[in-house]
């Protein structure tokens, strides 16, 4: 299903060598390690609607459709192969304004793999690269697990992106999960820890000041530690997509701060989060929660 899709949208690559640019060169080919239980006809287009019947996730996609509306593959061209990513942008864009995204994105990879002590290669097929797509409305990932192809989605660059554009995408891309909070969370905090200007939501601003700010919307709180809520599109136009971000983001630091890094990523991968946190911690989620609301209320003080 969903591997079948991507390797539809995705059966381009650079031909010639893989590790230099690759401008004006892209064809239609086989996509480089892949299966071989998707041997399909390679197609130009993939229409939102045979998009979500493929994958037959459309809840989890929601958030995608803006992005994946009228995609086509045609409109876009590789610009650049770095060791670790295939850079691609709409053609009406120049080239070269992209050709420096590579080494960053490699970078940004190297980073999360040796903060979070994981691999690209744990979760997609080995070697495997991160394709970006530059030109759509705004940043997106494709979930991982061995149905899904690395890709990442990118507005245009006004400018060129920097490193922490990359870290938050990219941390969803290395730690699959599918919890949004819990993934929004971490993606957030590693954004963080890598210092500079940040991102979304808090763009370096502390995130626990935010999360103070934010308190008394009870209604964005309990959506904090919901396995089954996923903002929607229109959520996150308003302050509840932000809310739940910034909420996510300084909960998710608040038990990091306290387990640790490596007891987090346990508990992250584990069948069931809360049962694998109560395990290891004694505390349920709701006790943790009660905790780091106190803390948040504490630095009012
Ligand atoms: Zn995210």
């Amino acid at each position: 299903m969903t591997k079948q899709v991507w390797a539809i949208i995705l059966l381009v690559v650079c031909l010639g060598n893989f590790f230099s640019a690759c401008a004006n060169n892209a064809k239609y080919g086989d996509w480089p390690n892949d299966d071989k239980t998707t041997q399909l006809e390679p197609t130009s287009t993939l229409t939102l609607d045979e998009y979500k019947k493929e994958s037959g996730r459309t809840d989890y996609y929601k958030g995608l459709d803006s992005i994946l509306e009228g995609f086509t593959l045609d409109s876009y061209e590789c610009v650049y192969v770095s060791e670790r990513a295939v850079v691609w942008v709409v053609k009406t864009e120049a080239p070269e304004k992209y050709s420096a995204e590579g080494e960053k994105i490699d970078a940004a990879i190297r980073e999360i793999e040796t903060h979070l002590n994981t691999s690209l290669g744990d979760h997609y097929e080995e070697a495997e690269k991160v394709h970006f797509f530059y030109g759509s409305t705004w940043a997106a990932f494709t979930p991982g697990g061995s149905y899904a192809k690395p890709v990442i989605f990118m507005p245009l660059a006004s400018d060129p992106h920097s490193f922490h554009n990359y870290a938050h995408e990219l941390t969803h891309l290395l730690t699959p999960q599918h919890s949004s909070w819990v993934a929004e969370g971490l993606a957030i905090y590693l954004n963080d820890k890598f210092g500079g200007e940040g991102g979304y939501p808090n763009y370096g601003a502390d995130i626990d000041q935010l999360a103070l700010s934010y308190i008394n919307q009870t209604d964005i709180l309990e959506k904090v530690g919901d396995e089954t809520y996923y903002p929607s599109r229109s959520d996150l136009r308003t302050s509840v997509g932000k809310g739940f971000y910034i909420f996510s983001g300084s909960f998710v630091k608040y038990l990091i701060e306290k387990i640790g890094i490596e007891s987090f990523m346990q508990i992250y991968y584990a069948p069931d989060m809360q049962e694998g946190l109560e395990k290891m911690t004694k505390k349920t989620l709701q006790e943790w929660k009660t905790e780091w609301l106190s803390y948040l209320l504490s630095l009012k003080e």
